[in-house]
């Protein structure tokens, strides 16, 4: 008997090939079985998605023969039906191949491992049942919960879900995480289930609390920043069913949780659970997926929560049902650690091209003076961001994108921050000979270095001279460099930190009591409809990171406080920030957006191209623009016209956008399909010729 079984492999992503290849195989592979397959004149990794029998004469009259399958990976258990629904429905929602899915969402190393060497590798991973069951055994006891966790553990365990976990930086969101998972594994010792967290540097912390809590075989990670082995170690554990909770960034979302009945998304609202490269799938938006298909409970937290799951889980009120999510609230801090006051600078009324105001550098000094630590928070690293001519108009632009070369004087180069174009500062304008040229603009090296100028004389309690440390993607490039500049802060041998927004997330620092935005500005009037939120999320989370131990400010008789320079003081998001006031915030911002019918209340795809020129792009653009009249649905999805892309050029490659929008996700959804066939032919009509990639952005976190 011969069969005809239906591979999953990754095809090059804008290949003519289907989404799923015919093999024969002499055996009936069960679908989810691994298998090596040839491909071309390689042989690569497949997923078997379904089989049928069929006779071996049929494929010597219906053309040419389908090739056999080189070897089945049958050590392996199949990856369940779940799963690969999981992987379906990306694929589908996304606008992608199942193949190019399926295969990314499984460890790199798989590919490399020849059916033997698998084999021998998951006699080596075994783990005895009772050693595991040893290891849950060994979980410590949690803290008492306060009042609001408990309410919020007790909702959770009576209701369905979805939820969202709206609490408080420092609220104790994280301890209500991890009692859930110890009631789940109580009650079902044999449960997995999922925590996700945005950022690989966030996760050491987080980590450590779970292995302290549950023991450490028993919880396994998975993210970008592990080695090949560990990443595979790590997910044979969680597919094998031995790891009970699997921590990890975007990526977990796809792991093979063969008992999964829990999913957490920890700082829910955070960007990065968007890819933004390849299959563009929202980790988060996912997560709700799969908790319902396999009715695992999803617990989304954060303090300042997506505006759409903010949205999701309204309450009913008058003829509105309300949202599909139950909202657990906990607005209080732990200890009762009042949040900080924040302080507006108004930097209208400062001294032209003032850096720090005088108020806040004497707020910092005093602090530095009583051995307490401050946080100054500038979202731009190198040393300026643009360098210029003070004689004719050069300035450092990057000859091969819309954009300025950064200034870092640290190695005297201007790097491009888009294409990574490097070269040596000139030593006089290269347009007209002036030896005179300036750094205009100030990022984190600067305003280091500055800092090291102001505050020369101050003095640390004992006497000892002030330290500054500087923590950006510029000083945490080396291996391990990152956990030990935050353990420098940790340790208390920095008295004044300067970073970006790797600085302002989760870090449960203990002594600093002042955070400071230096010129957040930017935000306000961006094209980009989201940056009015992610400013106000990164603004509260900044001020998080301050006064967390009440225990330390009471000690030290002192209040924490968080800074904010602006030009623009009575803007409404600052009053709401002011007042730690996230729902007035949300509010306001779904008035203006369901008056712009913007999302929540409307759903968007882009459709992006790449060329060599702009009208090139914006050729195949509005060509697809126009092939779209006519399809399914079409009528209720607005398509705009074909636009340059906020950094036009990169690499010298051109980059447009075409943004569609309805209020139907279905409608979008259909007319998305529809129109895929369309946009593959128009790349060989003369519109399509001068185009390099295009690519569906499906629910775009940034336009
Ligand atoms: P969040 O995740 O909301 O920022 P965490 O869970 O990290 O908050 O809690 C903040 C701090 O409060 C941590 O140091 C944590 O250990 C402590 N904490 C949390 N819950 C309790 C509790 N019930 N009793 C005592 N301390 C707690
Ligand atoms: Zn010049
Ligand atoms: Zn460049």
């Amino acid at each position: 008997m011969s069969w005809r079984l239906e591979v999953a492999v990754q095809t090059p992503a804008h290949s003519a090939l289907g989404d799923v290849l015919s093999y024969a195989s002499r055996e009936s592979l069960p679908p989810g079985t691994l298998v090596r397959v040839p491909l071309g004149r390689r042989e690569v990794l497949g997923v078997v998605w379904s089989g049928q029998p069929a006779a071996p004469e049929l494929s010597d009259t219906d053309g040419p023969a389908i090739k056999p399958v080189a070897g089945a990976l049958d050590a392996l258990a199949p990856l369940g039906e779940a799963w690969r629904d999981l992987v379906g429905f990306a694929a589908r929602y996304y606008q992608r191949s199942l193949g190019e899915i399926a295969l990314a969402a499984l460890p790199p190393q798989l590919r490399d491992l020849s059916a033997v060497q698998l084999a021998r590798r998951l006699k080596r991973q075994a783990v005895p049942p009772e050693a595991a069951a040893e290891a849950a055994g060994a979980a410590h006891a949690g803290l008492p919960p306060s009042a609001e966790q408990t309410r919020a553990l007790a909702r959770f365990e009576a209701e369905p879900g979805p939820f969202l976990l709206h609490g408080s930086t420092g609220s104790g969101k994280t301890e209500v995480y991890l009692q859930a998972v110890a009631a789940l594994l109580d009650r079902e010792p044999g449960a997995q289930a999922l925590v996700m967290v945005p950022e690989i540097n966030l996760t050491p912390q987080l980590e450590a609390r779970f292995k302290d809590r549950f023991g450490s075989t028993a919880v396994v990670s998975l993210h970008s920043g592990m080695t090949h082995p560990q990443r595979l170690a790590s997910w044979l554990a969680a597919h094998a069913g031995a790891a009970r909770i699997v921590l990890g960034t975007r990526m977990a979302v796809f792991a093979s949780l063969p008992t999964l009945r829990l999913i957490v998304v920890d700082e829910e609202h955070d960007p990065s659970y968007k890819q933004q490269e390849g299959a563009r799938y929202s980790a988060r938006d996912l997560a709700v997926w799969r908790g319902r298909r396999e009715n695992a409970k999803v617990m989304l937290g954060s303090a300042t929560p997506s505006l759409e799951s903010w949205h999701q889980s309204r309450p009913a009120e008058g003829d509105d049902p309300g949202g599909r999510y139950s909202r657990l609230e906990m607005p209080t801090r732990i200890g009762t650690a009042a949040l900080p006051a924040v302080r507006l600078v108004d930097m209208g009324r400062q001294p032209a091209r003032t850096v720090l105001s005088d108020a806040l550098l004497e707020a910092i000094g005093q602090r530095v003076a009583r051995g307490e630590q401050s946080m100054i928070f500038l979202n731009r690293r190198g040393y300026a961001p643009v360098l210029a001519c003070g004689d004719c108009d050069w300035k450092s632009e990057c000859p091969h994108c819309s954009a300025y070369r950064v200034f870092h004087k640290i190695d005297r180069t201007l790097r491009c921050h888009h294409c990574g174009f490097t070269e040596r500062v000139p030593r006089a304008c290269p347009s007209c000979g002036n030896p005179d040229i300036a750094p205009v603009g100030r990022g984190t090296e600067r305003l280091e270095e500055h800092l090291g100028e102001l505050f020369a004389a101050v003095k640390r309690p004992d006497g000892s001279p002030v330290r500054i440390a500087r923590i950006d993607a510029d000083s945490t490039r080396k291996q391990g460099a990152l956990q030990s500049q935050l353990a420098a802060v940790h340790a208390g041998e920095v008295d004044v930190l300067v970073g970006t927004q790797m600085i302002a997330k989760g870090h449960d620092f203990r002594r600093i009591t002042l955070v400071a935005a230096a010129n957040p500005d930017g935000a306000l009037f961006s094209s980009d409809f989201r940056a009015p939120e992610r400013l106000f999320s990164l603004l509260m989370q900044s001020a998080g990171r301050a006064g967390r131990d009440a225990a330390y400010l009471a000690a030290q008789g002192a209040t924490a406080e968080m800074w904010i320079q602006t030009h623009h003081p009575q803007h409404p998001l600052f009053e709401a920030l002011r007042k730690h006031d996230y729902p007035a915030f949300a509010q306001r911002e779904l008035q203006d957006r369901a008056a712009a019918g913007m999302p929540p209340f409307a759903f968007q795809a882009l459709l992006r191209a790449d060329a060599r020129t702009q009208e090139g792009a914006q050729a195949f653009l509005n060509a697809a623009s126009a092939a779209a009249e006519g399809l399914e649905r079409a009528e209720l999805v607005t398509r705009y016209p074909a636009v340059p892309h906020a950094i036009q050029r990169v690499a010298n490659v051109e980059r447009a956008q075409l943004l569609i929008e309805s209020r139907s996700r279905v409608a979008l959804q259909k007319m998305l399909w529809a129109w895929q066939p369309l946009l593959h032919g128009l790349r060989r009509e003369p519109e399509g010729k001068g185009v390099i990639r295009w690519l569906v952005d499906v629910d775009p976190q940034s336009i």
